[in-house]
């Protein structure tokens, strides 16, 4: 295929994610059908709660994100509160809950260790209110940044947060332009195998969001991830029923290993936003 036609066929490709990204945004979706979670009580407490929110982030990573978003809620049940107080001044009590059988993570060792930490950053620098982190006139760069000083927050995770904040909770940040896609196992996929990029750089693939939407590369995110986990398996991608079907490259010999990439028995994928 010569490079004028890869090219058109990648112009098309981030096309078709910036119309599917716009209107996922338009429907104020947080993951497909505009909840977090399967179970309405928990989707409703981290949608409500800006302190769950920020734990709900902690807890996206190395399993299914319905079964992460759930945490903070779950936990609250537990503990019986979610007083980020009590959470911080009794870490012995936070972990004995995230491990109790079903646990509510499987890596019981270092999530509860997150939580408690996340509880002292929010009570103590935030003032209590985590919603202060995306205050009205913030810049998207520094929620990012702001959200990157929690533990077990990085690069990835922060990025993913921001763009749910703008686009779902209606975060009023500026600068907006400087969004981009998270770079995690999804992502990378999709964009490797729609020709969108040829290498597989944090850099590459930014740069080619900001090409395919220089306004809000942002957008793309959510559109991303949804067409990588729903249809672009590692294995056995479903071009025939995915929505980039039409425009992609189909270059499925390109694949990407990450933390957070799950097979199932079937060899199919399950993964969640895995690395931090
Ligand atoms: S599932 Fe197929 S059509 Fe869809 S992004 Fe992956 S390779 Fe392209």
């Amino acid at each position: 295929m010569g490079s004028a036609t890869t090219s058109r066929s990648a112009t098309a490709a981030g096309s078709a994610l910036r119309a599917y990204g716009e209107e996922l945004a338009a429907a104020g979706a947080a993951q497909r059908g505009g909840a977090f979670t399967d179970d309405r009580a928990a989707d409703a407490f981290v949608k409500s709660r800006p302190e769950a929110f920020v734990i709900g982030v902690l807890f996206t990573q190395g399993i299914p994100a319905e079964r992460a978003w759930a945490g903070p809620y779950l936990l609250a049940q537990r503990l019986g509160h979610f007083d980020l107080a009590r959470l911080a001044a009794h870490p012995d009590a936070v972990s004995a809950a995230v491990a109790a059988p079903p646990a509510l993570h499987r890596f019981v060792h270092t999530v509860p260790g997150w939580i408690v930490s996340a509880a002292r950053r929010i009570d103590g620098e935030w003032g209590g209110d985590a919603a202060s982190i995306w205050s009205a006139g913030t810049s998207l760069s520094q929620v990012v940044e702001r959200l990157r000083a929690f533990d077990g927050i990085g690069p990835k995770k922060a990025v993913m947060a921001s763009e749910i904040l703008l686009r779902h909770f209606g975060a009023e940040l500026t600068d907006v332009e400087c969004g981009s896609v998270a770079y995690d196992v999804h992502v990378r996929r999709v964009f490797l195998r729609t020709g969108l990029v040829d290498r597989d750089t944090p850099e590459e693939i930014r740069a080619a969001a900001a090409v395919a939407c220089p306004g809000s590369p942002g957008v793309l995110d959510l559109a991303t991830w949804l067409v990588g986990r729903e249809s672009c398996h590692p294995r056995e991608p479903r071009c025939e029923t995915c929505r980039l079907g039409g425009v992609c490259l189909r270059l499925t010999e390109r694949s990407a290993d990450g933390v957070g990439v799950r097979r199932g028995r079937s060899g199919r994928s399950g993964s969640d936003r895995g690395e931090p």
